[in-house]
């Protein structure tokens, strides 16, 4: 079995990366385990770029395999924005301990008046791995969506509540959607169905090499 660590401390994404990887032979260790203090800043200004700052880090700090997702929200209306920054929204109006919370009512504030048709957004992932030889995977999910009128919903994380999915009339927030819903559709569940394929031939690539 492989052990891979999971270069995040955000414990969201963990409990997502935990749960979609567990049908896999593979033991996910996190960065709490392993190297909790190690902060690692994220100066790229693309998630594939942050992505791998993240991954590359614990790999060379744990001698693992490490993968990170560097993730965000990307609003039409709002030019793509928070897109890369999404974690620190607004932290020169909110201040710097502003809460997920406070960046979303941030959010619903700066889409005031403009109709559902116009709100149109997306979640972007990049999931980086990087290995112990230099070697690295990348691979990228997005989901489409709108930016509702309120938050809605007690499930996820992060932006969860205001991020809706489907026609207006029917449409969820992710933090409406069981654990699998959300899965089968995120951002985040499409980039890891890719590095789910790629980290196997991978492996076995890796094999073959062996005998
Ligand atoms: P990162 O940890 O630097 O990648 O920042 C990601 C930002 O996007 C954080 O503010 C997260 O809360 C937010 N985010 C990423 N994925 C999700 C998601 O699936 N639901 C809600 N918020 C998310």
């Amino acid at each position: 079995m492989i052990t891979l660590v999971a270069a995040t401390r955000n414990k969201g994404k963990l409990a997502e990366f935990c749960r979609i990887l567990e049908h896999l032979p593979v033991r996910v260790v996190s960065q709490f385990d392993c190297c909790p203090d190690l902060e690692v800043e994220e100066t790229g200004t693309t998630f594939a770029e942050n992505a791998y700052l993240k991954a590359a880090a614990i790999c060379q700090a744990t001698g693992e395999i490490a993968f990170a997702d560097d993730s965000g929200l990307c609003i039409d209306a709002l030019g793509g924005e928070p897109g890369v920054y999404t974690a620190r929204y607004g932290a020169d109006v909110l201040g710097a301990h502003a809460t997920d919370d406070d960046r979303m009512d941030l959010v619903l504030q700066k889409l005031q008046g403009i109709p559902w048709e116009k709100r149109t957004a997306r979640f972007v992932s990049v999931i980086s791995c990087v290995f112990p030889d230099g070697t690295k995977l990348s691979c990228e999910g997005v989901c489409e969506g709108h930016i509702g009128f309120e938050k809605r919903g007690e499930g996820g994380f992060g932006y969860d509540p205001i991020f809706y999915v489907g026609e207006q009339q029917q449409a969820l927030s992710f933090a409406q959607m069981t654990a699998a819903q959300k899965d089968g559709l995120s951002h985040r569940g499409k980039a890891m169905a890719l590095f789910e394929q790629q980290l196997a031939m991978k492996m076995q690539n890796t094999d073959s090499e062996r005998r």
